[in-house]
């Protein structure tokens, strides 16, 4: 069955995200010393304040490491949101972006939710806007409206169902399976593979990863013809013809299990390297290569790294914990009607 488009992003919508991400502040490197100064002062604030870390596989080596060193959490967006609601801290401290620490208070209004840095956006949040995407739904009555974690609180509000990638095709089999139609938002890479696999009835919203769309087919081909034995692990927020030459497509959890578990020497890896210190933990002395972004004879053959998770730092942090700044609140209407779709996703993948 084929899915049509459902609603285009204009054009400036476009431009404004690809010049945030431009814009998005780089870290100051720090030399070994003061990172360990600052690695104790925040895992002592941690401590001090009954905080846990809750960090994306895409952010700082260090901030993965302090979580795993503190009793937080290193995982993907669905596994970040149950350990969060799991948790019984009386603050959460999100290393990872926005919509992260959305899901966080959204799940969990009694505790105080911080993110580690501010103004950490997403390209997919940004290019779904609240008010035009209620329009669509309304105009859509007859459609089970499935949202992807990476949206605004008020766009989960509208939502019945949110997914993860690592979720998307259960839910949507188990919603195809009753006979329901699908509008689906807003990757338009992850909602046109999901419809790939399910054949449901979706119609799509176009908004796109800054970080996944730039891997380049062509010379995945190339990189893949040097390293014959490699197998490519691929996140599906990457565009048709790379997930097409990928032996595995799952999230960010499902791509480090793949790399553990299979038995090639090495991995082309069609994600934010981010992924590599997690990676390299679970298969020691396998090859990790990353996909290239653009095709041969251009000057950036890797720049898989989301900017705004780039954005987290341990000084950014520290900052945070000292401070209490970056509290993540929501309306409260908003709040408890997200909880809904939010928590209809726990509920379901906990069968
Ligand atoms: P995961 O749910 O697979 O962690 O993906 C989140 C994300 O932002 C990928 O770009
Ligand atoms: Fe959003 Fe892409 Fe960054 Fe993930 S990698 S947070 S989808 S911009």
């Amino acid at each position: 069955m084929e899915s049509s488009p459902a609603f285009n992003i204009p054009n400036a919508l476009q431009a404004a995200i690809a010049r945030q991400a431009r814009a998005a502040p780089v870290p100051e490197a720090l030399n070994q010393s003061d990172r360990d100064a600052l690695f104790e002062r925040c895992a002592d604030q941690l401590r001090t304040h009954n905080a846990t870390l809750v960090a994306h596989y895409y952010t700082d080596d260090s901030l993965q490491q302090l979580a795993e060193a503190t009793g937080g959490k290193v995982a993907d967006s669905l596994e970040m949101a149950r350990f969060g609601h799991q948790s019984d801290a009386d603050t959460l401290v999100v290393a990872g972006v926005r919509f992260m620490g959305e899901t966080a208070k959204i799940l969990n209004p009694e505790k105080r939710v911080l993110m580690a840095v501010n103004g950490a956006e997403c390209s997919l949040e940004l290019g779904c806007p609240p008010d035009a995407f209620t329009a669509f739904c309304d105009q859509q009555p007859n459609r089970t409206v499935v949202v992807y974690a990476n949206t605004s609180a008020a766009v989960k509000a509208r939502a019945d169902w949110m997914v993860t990638s690592g979720s998307a095709l259960s839910v949507v089999r188990h919603l195809h399976a009753q006979g329901k139609k699908i509008l689906w938002a807003p990757d338009r890479h992850l909602g046109h593979y999901v419809q790939r696999k399910t054949g449901a009835d979706m119609l799509l919203w176009q908004a796109g990863c800054v970080v996944h769309e730039a891997f380049r087919a062509e010379a995945l081909l190339a990189l893949k013809a040097k390293y014959p034995d490699a197998a490519i692990v691929a996140h599906p927020e990457a565009p048709e013809p790379v997930v097409e030459l990928a032996d595995v497509v799952d999230s960010t959890l499902g791509l480090i299990n793949a790399v553990r578990d299979m038995s090639n020497p090495q991995f082309i890896v069609a994600t934010d390297r981010g992924i590599f210190y997690k990676m390299r933990q679970a298969a020691p002395g396998k090859l990790l290569l990353e996909a290239p972004t653009v095709g041969d004879g251009a000057a950036c053959v890797s720049c898989a790294h989301c900017p705004w998770m780039n954005m987290n730092s341990l000084a950014s942090l520290a900052y945070v914990l000292d401070t209490g700044a970056h509290e993540v609140t929501l309306d409260d209407a908003i709040r408890t009607q997200a909880f809904d779709c939010v928590n209809r996703l726990l509920t379901f993948t906990q069968r």
